[in-house]
């Protein structure tokens, strides 16, 4: 079995992509938000070393992340990691116990990636989301759920998106180098539909 390391920008659609690749291969897919958040939420050893640090503004460590990664993946083959490693030292750390066979990159730009965020609505009354673009709402400006009205994230403003983008790319540019030189890296269009990139992908990943 392969075991797969997703990258790319916010934006570049990681999460609708690893869960499509995950189902055709039969992969686990461990979203390491997702992972976080339930530890948080089941208040175990690790959820609440993390509830820690998230609630003091500072990044969880990495040995916590790993010690979580580590736990879900027990030993396990044919696994999808999407949001993990985002450094060297994660990466180096997860080398210890999964054996990384390929590397997805998933290569946006950033106008794109203003572009899409940019669109991007939420509800807050119900937490509903829409897109400008690929998703409208029925009545322009109104939640089709709840009737809330919907506005734009602070996070999804074009210049702050502009900057998470180049926060990204430097702190991920080591690991995909790392990677490269491995001969793991696959580089892949992102700014193409969710179908169409699924599709490239699975067909790079298949045996
Ligand atoms: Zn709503």
């Amino acid at each position: 079995m392969t075991n797969v390391v997703l990258l790319g920008p916010p934006g570049a659609g990681k999460g609708t992509i690893a869960a499509r690749v995950a189902a055709e291969l039969d992969l686990l897919h461990l979203s390491t938000g997702d992972v976080l958040r339930d530890e948080v939420a089941r208040g175990t050893e690790l959820g609440q070393l993390a509830q820690g640090f998230m609630e003091r503004g500072e990044l969880v460590p990495d040995h916590v992340m790993l010690a979580m990664v580590r736990e879900r993946v027990n030993g396990r083959e044919g696994v999808l990691l999407d949001g993990f490693p985002r450094t060297l030292a994660q990466a180096e750390g997860l080398a210890r116990f999964l054996p990384v066979h390929a590397v997805v990159y998933l290569a946006v730009r950033k106008d794109e990636v203003v572009r899409r965020l940019g669109s991007r609505r939420v509800c807050p009354s119900c937490g509903a989301v829409y897109n400008l673009v690929t998703q409208p709402p029925e009545v322009p400006g109104r939640c089709d759920r709840c009737g809330g009205g919907l506005i734009q994230r602070a996070d999804d403003a074009p210049d702050v998106v502009a900057r998470r983008y180049e926060v990204y790319e430097r702190d991920s540019r080591p690991l995909v180098e790392h990677y490269a030189r491995q001969g793991k890296l696959i580089t892949v269009d992102g700014a193409r539909p969710p179908d169409v990139v699924a599709s490239d992908v699975i067909e790079a990943l298949r045996p």
